[in-house]
């Protein structure tokens, strides 16, 4: 290891030694007492009056500073949420959400669900009479706008790691900047890890607009109020890998061993970048003889993480234990733990990336830039002076790095975007006030996408019945337009199904090790049409078998995905009744649900080339090279047409979730988007 040369920050340790480090006490004293250690707590006045008197208060504060649980308490604490008011604090993730609420509602001594809640896409843990705190994602507040267009029973609305600048982030800042010309009582506070806070007063002041005319009115102030909150971060000591490494898990893995053999205790969090990265590094070190340590409690974070073992991450460390965390890179700034001293930073994360040109969405794992490595490493500085391993050398980060991400709008396919705003009457989309304007390429192409599903007409507005009723439908517009479609086709019952399996992680259960009983397991589902035929048929197994836990346990499938699948449809076919697409089991015929399927699904065609590794596909517009992926029931089958439901990137590009499709049906359902030509085999 080398140490790097960039200067240590400033040392805060006033307070000196291990501060909340006890475990978390619930006697509502020792809380309260927690509560006030925190660094925004010497700031609640200030806070309260800047949001008194300010229309927008921006506040940057490091991460675990109390920014999320603290100041939705104190607006409570001075009366925001009198008279029947709420206040919303929104977060990127869904994780951190239900975290956030559930800290809080404990700091507060309620049950969650009453007084403090929090919605995530199907999942709505509110009272609408009690509830008075409500946590949730910026993608749900954007959809409330759609019933109630000035969010008018919130009183404050604290657009929580605006840093991370994600899509919908984004979009709110956008459309609060409208709302609040409307309702001048409405308070907001953006909340920030990172200051880039200047840019973001600017895009808030309204100062100048307003004045002349209605001179000193009464009221908030329009130009933004700034407040940082100075943290209480220990040094942090940087070192760097002297030769770039090949393979980031195992560099990861061996350094997570070298701190336990050589450092004294403390925590370590390693940041890695998914889920499939985390259960590879978990397996090495918990199963491989070579690596396998005593001492070490191995965890991993991502969303989608069940309950209990979100719980055993936040829970302390038992003494003489050291904690391994190993997450994505939600532990960046969305969550704070407690305890950890040791970071190991991979310098990776996964990410979106759109190319408007070939109109492939990819997770890519990308490097990460300058400013999420220091986030990353600040992680290790909470509780006293701590060390953190980037497994990239200095060199790198110091010429190669960037020093900002890109936001997520400048590369994400805009099509639920601009379909969110048309439904919420925002015509001119090009002309909208957005803080990070989105590239023009990806916004037409998005245009063109939606009037080819039929949802937008000649005018670029929402097509009745069509755009609204898909605009209703909680779910990437594709797949809403699967289920619209299925209405005709007589299978609205079956495509319901896929849109739900479709919108969990996986409903297949990954024992480490154990990928040759799964890959049996799924031959008894496999349906020669492809992966959504199989959901179906696994969804029915599970319905036959009485909902049993034991039946999924048997067939390597994961018994609360399909808990939550079942709950998904419920909530689902709720919504498509009321927007008038009748109940419908097509009872077997699966033709009708693959046609479904392409008529949400049609831009993402592919075309057999050969069967070279396995086979080599290409999109029918764009002729990008792609994959079948290798967890597809259509993997080494090869079918002469498919359509896919995402694309995953590694060494290549591969399609997860594919159906196999007869090609004259594009013409069928997407004569504008598909002339003839294009869908006849080429000579070679
Ligand atoms: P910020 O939003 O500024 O990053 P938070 O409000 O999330 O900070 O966290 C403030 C502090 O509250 C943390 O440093 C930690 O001490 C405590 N905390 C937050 N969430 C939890 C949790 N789920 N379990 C235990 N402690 C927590
Ligand atoms: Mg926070």
């Amino acid at each position: 290891w080398k140490p790097g040369t960039e200067k240590p920050r400033l040392v805060d340790d006033e307070e000196g030694g291990v501060l909340f480090y006890t475990a978390s006490s619930s006697s509502s004293s020792g809380m309260e007492k927690q509560r006030q250690r925190l660094p925004v707590f010497k700031y609640r006045t200030a806070i309260l009056y800047l949001v008194e008197t300010h229309a927008t208060t921006i506040i940057v504060g490091e991460t675990g500073s109390g920014k999320t649980t603290q100041i939705p308490q104190y607006l409570k604490e001075a009366g925001w949420a009198e008279g029947g008011r709420v206040i919303a604090c929104t977060q990127p993730r869904r994780l951190a959400v239900q975290t956030a609420a559930s800290r809080v509602a404990e700091e507060m001594g309620v049950k969650l669900s009453e007084e403090v809640g929090y919605t995530i896409r199907f999942e709505d843990i509110t009272n609408s009479e009690l509830t008075r705190i409500k946590f949730l994602t910026d993608g749900v507040l954007l959809r409330e706008m759609m019933d109630d267009p000035l969010l008018s029973k919130y009183s404050v609305i604290m657009v929580d790691e605006a840093h991370e600048r994600s899509l919908s982030t984004d979009i709110l800042l956008g459309l609060l900047k409208k709302i609040q010309r409307r309702r001048p009582e409405l308070r907001l506070i953006i909340s920030s890890a990172t200051i880039e806070a200047k840019s973001m007063a600017s895009f808030f002041d309204t100062s100048r607009r307003r004045l002349g005319r209605d001179g000193e009115e009464n009221g908030p102030r329009k130009n933004p109020a700034i407040l940082s909150v100075e943290g209480r971060g220990f040094n942090v000591q940087i070192f760097y890998v002297e030769e770039p490494v090949s393979d980031y898990i195992r560099a990861a893995v061996s350094t997570v061993n070298a701190i336990h053999d050589e450092e004294p205790m403390g925590d370590i969090l390693v940041f890695l970048t998914g889920q499939d990265d985390i259960d590879a590094a978990i397996q090495l070190l918990t199963e491989d003889p070579h690596s396998r340590k005593q001492g070490l409690i191995v965890l991993p974070l991502y969303s989608g993480l069940p309950r209990g073992d979100q719980d055993l991450v936040f829970s302390p460390t038992p003494r003489g234990k050291r904690k391994v965390v190993i997450s994505t890179n939600i532990a960046e700034t969305s969550l704070t733990l407690e305890g950890v001293v040791y970071v190991v930073d991979s310098g990776f994360s996964k990410q979106r990336f759109y190319n408007p040109i070939t109109d492939i969405e990819n997770l890519v794992v990308a490097p990460i830039s300058k400013a999420s490595a220091r986030q990353r490493a600040g992680r290790a500085g909470r509780v006293r002076p701590g060390k953190c391993y980037r497994l990239y050398t200095e060199e790198y980060f110091i010429n190669e790095m960037s020093a900002d991400g890109i936001s997520e709008m400048q590369r994400s396919n805009l099509v639920p975007c601009v379909i969110q705003l048309k439904a919420l009457g925002i015509d001119n989309i090009l002309g909208f006030d957005w803080p990070a304007s989105p590239s023009p390429e990806a916004l037409i192409r998005a245009l063109e996408v939606l009037y080819s599903l039929g949802i937008l007409d000649d005018d670029a507005k929402l097509t009745s019945p069509a755009g609204f009723q898909v605009a209703e439908i909680p779910l990437d517009p594709l797949v809403s337009k699967m289920i619209l479609a299925s209405n005709d086709y007589g299978c609205s019952e079956e495509a319901i199904t896929i849109a739900a399996v479709l919108s969990i992680q996986s409903i297949w259960f990954s024992d480490r090790g154990a990928q040759k009983e799964l890959d049996e397991a799924k031959l008894r589902f496999a349906a020669a049409e492809g992966d959504h035929v199989t959901f179906l048929n696994v969804y029915k197994g599970f319905i036959q078998s009485g909902k049993s836990s034991n039946w999924c346990h048997k067939n390597h499938i994961n018994y609360h995905s399909m808990r939550k699948v079942d709950e998904i449809r419920q909530q689902l076919r709720r919504i498509a009744q009321r927007i008038g697409i009748a109940l419908k089991s097509c009872e077997g015929d699966m033709q009708v649900v693959r046609k479904a399927v392409t008529a949400g699904f049609f831009a993402n065609a592919c075309r057999l080339e050969s069967f070279s590794h396995n086979g080599l596909y290409k999109t029918v517009r764009g002729s990008q090279e792609v994959y079948i992926h290798p967890s597809s029931v259509l993997f080494r089958v090869n079918p002469k047409w498919v359509i896919f439901h995402s694309i995953v990137s590694t060494d290549r590009q591969y399609m997860r979730n594919v159906i196999a499709i007869d090609p004259s049906w594009l013409t069928d359902v997407a004569p504008q988007f598909y002339q003839h030509q294009q869908l006849n085999p080429r000579p070679h």
